[in-house]
């Protein structure tokens, strides 16, 4: 019998710090998720490139991977239990990238949403939209399908990635056997947190990197609470889907307390700010203990560094293993 767990990829791109959405969009999933499952974490570099690609924005590569290492770490993912690995180390997965762009209509790729938003968010114009980019979701397609994950936790704005990935490898196994697993999305219950107000539209997209409104994990306890007095009260009778509430949704624990806030607010009996101080409340004490263990991973300043080069020579194994495969399968095998 094959006692081996079934695998999980999810990851993010070293665009910036992890915010709020990534808590409640996949990091908590990731953390609940790495008993039961083998976890492969990728830390997307060359995806940040296909937004950021200039020399001083590479510059600044190190620094976010860091970041976005020790923001894992701190909301408790578990280095010896997940390989957390860089993508640009390991190479196997661009051949495997090229070859699965034959398979890829690009009117699948020009059509999607995702993309277009990433677009906006990197002030790009129709004209300006870089191949990589378009060919994004076929390089996360690599990423998945080399590791044979068959579950990827993602939010709501990279559903339509996995289902294409999902519809590569089914692609792939039909005309040249069976090589991949069939990966399945899976997304949370608040698959996409909004962005507060620090930004025009901030509270009517979702919370990103790139988009400037976003609450750091590593914001101070001021910072927060700044940022969440942004975020506007809807008319009393008008809470269901608004900003403020969806906050209040993702970070209140108690459903009852939840319940009697909202009714409350929406017969009138309580102000907005009523609302903010207690999504306010709520996020400290969810922020205190990870703020906590950031600073302790931090103090040890090779420690990210160790992580990734340990998950990353673990994932090339892997992606060299999978190339293979996928090599032998086309008949690719004595080129
Ligand atoms: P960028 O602006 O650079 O694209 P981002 O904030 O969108 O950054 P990503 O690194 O692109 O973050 O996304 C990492 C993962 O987190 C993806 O699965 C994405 O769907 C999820 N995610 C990102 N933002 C949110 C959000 N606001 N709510 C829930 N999940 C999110
Ligand atoms: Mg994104």
């Amino acid at each position: 019998m094959d006692a081996r767990k079934p695998r999980l990829l999810t990851g993010d791109r070293p665009t910036g710090p992890l915010h709020l959405g990534h808590l409640v969009g996949t990091l908590q999933s990731r953390v609940k998720l790495q008993d039961s499952h083998e976890c492969f974490i990728i830390v997307a570099d060359l995806h940040s490139l296909t937004t950021r690609s200039r020399r001083d924005e590479i510059a600044r590569l190190p620094n976010h991977v860091r970041d976005v290492v020790l923001d894992m770490l701190s909301v408790g993912v578990d280095p010896s239990r997940s390989t957390i690995y860089l993508q640009s180390g390991v190479p196997a997965v661009y051949d495997i990238a090229i070859l699965l762009q034959m398979l890829t209509p690009v009117a699948r790729l020009s059509g999607l949403q995702s993309i277009q938003d990433m677009a906006v968010n990197a002030g790009l114009g129709d004209a300006d939209v870089p191949l990589g980019l378009l060919g994004y979701p076929v390089l996360q397609a690599a990423d998945i399908l080399m590791a044979n994950a068959e579950l990827v936790p993602v939010g709501a704005d990279n559903e339509t990635h996995v289902t294409l990935a999902r519809d590569i490898a089914e692609h792939f196994n039909d005309a040249y056997g069976k090589v991949f697993a069939v990966p399945q999305p899976t997304v949370s219950a608040t698959p996409s947190l909004p962005g507060v107000n620090t930004v025009a539209g901030g509270a009517e997209r979702k919370m990103s990197k790139s988009a400037g409104n976003a609450i750091w994990l590593k914001d101070s306890p001021e910072e927060v609470a700044r940022k969440v007095r942004t975020l506007p009260g809807p008319a009393p009778g008008e809470s269901t889907g608004a900003p403020l509430f969806l906050f209040a949704e993702a970070f209140l624990r108690d459903a009852d307390e939840l319940a009697s806030l909202r009714a409350e607010y929406d017969r009138g009996g309580i102000g907005f700010a009523a609302v903010q101080d207690r999504v306010i409340e709520a996020l400290e004490k969810i922020l205190v203990p990870i703020r906590e263990r950031r600073a302790e991973f931090a103090a040890d300043k090779h420690r990210t560094e160790e992580i990734i080069v340990d998950g990353t020579i673990t994932a090339r194994k892997v992606a060299y293993e999978t190339l293979g495969k996928v090599r032998d399968a086309m008949g690719l095998e004595n080129l």
